[in-house]
């Protein structure tokens, strides 16, 4: 009976940061639940099975960052593969080689060789760059007090839109991109059978730990009283007590859980979070019209193409499974978006249609819900320090880290927070830190 039960944590969401918190919690000896409202666990990193094709939610790609490392250490397989970086740009409506190596230097007709010795110099000092120094500074002043050639500028703009998902470079802060960049340097990882299969081994190892999971159930309200987190009540009428919440979900979510939220950092941190949203076209082709053109940045279009089975297995029949996506600002218009992922295709992909098995189309969609910005933002978390065991994590909770990185970040900063809360108390107030 879900009435009577108390937990050490609960947490509130069971994409990639609730599931990391509920591994760390779990681990450290907690005794754990997650909540999560959907049928299936995974969030935004589920991937759906349509017609023997593995379909994430828009093209994912791993970065070498914080989940990386930290799915590797809780002992995940991450199975799948590294793409080639031969890239292909749209400028004026044709494609051109852009310079990743000597080969595609000599034959990019984008650049001067001024432009092209400016780009490849960059690329090889990215891997050393203080991005720390530019935290402060917008994605715009440091393009263009850094960057002299004007289309080295543009693909810069591009390349950094494609790491971030963000149409902001006067409000988006240049450190994290940057950084982002540098991680994408090392080789991005494309995973086997989608991102889903990432998530069901996270699963997997929440259950060895002992963690509980209840699906289908949403959370109506975190309660609290005098300042104390008391546990959580259900859509369906049932409740739990818990000692620790963890909310693991979007900023606005964890507003209407916690009632007078307005009044606490959780207001703050709702107002201040800029969404980023995303187009995206996924289609499976039976054959690829154009093998060589597989990864393509739009230069003076928001758009990216990359075909994600080039280096991971995302079809059981050998189709190819190719992902169009589109950067949205803050206007969209679902049929005119529609029309430029289908043109782009029609341009990198010529007949395209012809070769189609399958495909899922999605309007808009949530990235992220916050970035790191130049506008007086504070760092979301790990506690809401005016209701003591409440904490927050997902990948608007970020403190310097992009996308699933702030997801995994934010999820240890929480249990790491709520473990040397506990080990404070026994210890009458000693400012202790706990790694887990
Ligand atoms: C098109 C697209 C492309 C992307 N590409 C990349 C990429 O290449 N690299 C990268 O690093 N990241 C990428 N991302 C981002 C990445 O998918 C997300 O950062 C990550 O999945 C977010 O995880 P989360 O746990 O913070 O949030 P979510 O996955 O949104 O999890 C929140 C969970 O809370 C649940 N929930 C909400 N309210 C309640 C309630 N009241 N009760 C119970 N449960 C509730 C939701 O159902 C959901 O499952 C991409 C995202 C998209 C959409």
């Amino acid at each position: 009976m879900m009435e009577m039960q108390k937990f050490d944590v609960a947490i509130i969401g069971g994409g990639v940061a609730g599931l990391t918190a509920a591994v760390l919690a779990a681990r450290a000896g907690k005794k754990t639940i997650v909540i999560e409202k959907q049928e299936r666990l995974g969030g935004r990193a589920m991937t759906n099975k349509k017609d023997g094709t593995y379909f994430n939610l828009g093209g994912h790609a791993l970065y070498k960052g914080d989940a990386y490392d930290t799915f590797r250490e809780f002992g995940l397989t991450l199975k799948g593969g590294k793409p080639s970086i031969d890239a292909h740009g749209i400028w004026q409506g044709e494609l051109s080689v852009l310079p990743t190596g000597i080969g595609s230097l000599l034959a990019s007709p984008l650049f001067t060789w001024k432009g092209k010795l400016e780009f490849v110099g960059w690329l090889a000092k990215f891997p050393k760059l203080d991005t720390h120094a530019y935290d402060a500074i917008s994605l715009r002043d440091w393009i263009e007090g850094n960057i002299q050639d004007p289309m080295v500028r543009h693909v810069f703009y591009s390349l950094l839109r494609t790491a971030s998902y963000v149409m902001a470079p006067d409000l988006q802060a240049a450190g994290p991109i940057l950084r982002q960049l540098a991680n994408a340097l090392k080789g991005v990882l494309y995973l086997d059978e989608g991102w889903g299969a990432m998530m069901d081994e996270l699963e997997e190892k929440a259950r060895q730990y002992g963690v509980q999971f209840r699906t289908k159930l949403k959370a109506a309200a975190v309660e609290h009283q005098d300042g104390v987190v008391k546990g959580v009540s259900f859509e369906d009428g049932t409740r739990i007590e818990a000692d620790h919440v963890i909310i693991a979900a979007a900023p606005a979510v964890a507003c209407k859980l916690v009632p007078h939220a307005d009044g606490t950092s959780l207001g703050v941190w709702k107002e201040q979070a800029i969404e980023v949203t995303a187009a995206c076209l996924d289609v499976a082709l039976r054959k690829l019209t154009k093998p060589k053109q597989q990864f393509v940045y739009g230069i003076d279009r928001p758009v990216f193409l990359t075909n994600q089975s080039r280096a991971s297995k995302l079809s059981d029949n050998g189709a190819q499974v190719v992902c169009v996506i589109k950067y949205q600002g803050a206007e969209t218009d679902p049929e005119k978006d529609l029309r430029e992922l289908e043109s782009t295709l029609d341009l990198v992909q010529p007949g395209w249609r012809s070769e189609l098995a399958s495909k899922q189309f999605l309007p808009k969609i949530t990235v992220c819900h916050d970035f790191l910005h130049v506008r007086g933002r504070v760092n979301p978390g790990p506690d809401v320090p005016e209701i003591k065991g409440l904490y927050v994590a997902g990948d608007w909770a970020s403190h310097g880290e992009l996308l699933v990185d702030a997801a995994t970040a934010s999820a240890r900063r929480a249990v790491e927070h709520l473990l040397a809360s506990e080990v404070k108390e026994r210890n009458f107030g000693h400012g202790y830190r706990v790694t887990v």
